[in-house]
């Protein structure tokens, strides 16, 4: 049976500062001590690319033979989560950093969509009391967005994908890579074709990105067997359970207003 894998990767950059002011872009510390007025998105202030950011994300377009945009564009996305309280996020839509591309692998050319540059939220954490507490220092940290084609064919290919790709980002000191430390975070959609896509989120590891897309790939055999359906709809893994569950079902894509 075919099976289609896409995948968009999230890589925070190593830098000295975030993505547009300068504030320390160092990982930990004492909660909320690294932020500013411009990485909270107070009214007034005036957001500023930071070089080191835009060179390393050419660097990696480079290495990904992407065509590099001479005019690329920052837009915000629009919507307010605890993490994201000034209600939008800088990021790129239209004009990306870098176009197309492609990662060689065992004689296989993994195909890339698209390179973005775009700052992190704020961090969450979740306290046993059932409290959600915010870390702004996470926030406005330079963050790639890898996207490739959703042509993997197989769930080692798209680990071999993974790993080549950590390989490079940290040869090229483009970053740590450190996925405990959520440095570079894997989302994936998945589709037995003709078979509408589903979107799996909250793969920590390689091993949870594995057993996620396992179990995914046993879920939408038997519905086909049943004869039923296949919803396009985004679901999360869950580490404890080893299972998929429904996070929201996809009808169309968000009204982001970018
Ligand atoms: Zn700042």
């Amino acid at each position: 049976m075919e099976i289609k894998i896409g995948l968009e990767i999230h890589v925070e950059l190593k830098t000295k500062s975030k993505m547009f002011c300068s504030c320390k872009n160092e990982y930990g510390g004492e909660p909320n001590t690294r932020i500013c007025p411009v990485c909270l998105g107070e009214p007034g202030t005036l957001p500023s690319p930071n070089e080191e950011a835009i060179k390393k994300s050419i660097l990696l377009c480079l290495a990904l033979n992407s065509e590099i945009n001479k005019v690329s564009i920052f837009t915000r996305k629009n919507y307010f989560y605890p993490d994201l309280p000034k209600g939008y996020q800088i990021t790129q839509y239209k004009a990306s950093i870098g176009e197309g591309g492609y990662l060689e692998i065992d004689n296989k050319k993994i195909l890339i969509d698209r390179v973005n540059i775009e700052e992190e939220t704020a961090k969450s954490i979740y306290t046993e009391k059932g409290e959600v507490l915010l870390d702004f220092n996470r926030c406005g940290i330079p963050l790639l967005e890898i996207v490739t084609k959703p042509f993997i064919s197989s769930i080692s290919e798209a680990l071999t994908f993974l790993k080549e790709l950590r390989k490079l980002l940290r040869y090229l000191d483009i970053s740590e890579c450190d996925m405990e430390k959520g440095m570079y975070r894997v989302d994936s959609n998945i589709s037995i074709p003709p078979n509408e896509r589903v979107e799996l989120k909250n793969l920590n590891s390689l091993k949870a990105f594995q057993e996620a897309l396992s179990y995914e790939i046993e879920r939408q055999k038997e519905i086909l067997k049943r004869g039923e359906k296949i919803k396009r709809e985004t679901r999360l893994w869950d580490e404890f359970k080893k299972e998929t569950r429904i996070m929201r079902i996809k009808e169309e894509e968000l009204d982001y207003r970018y």
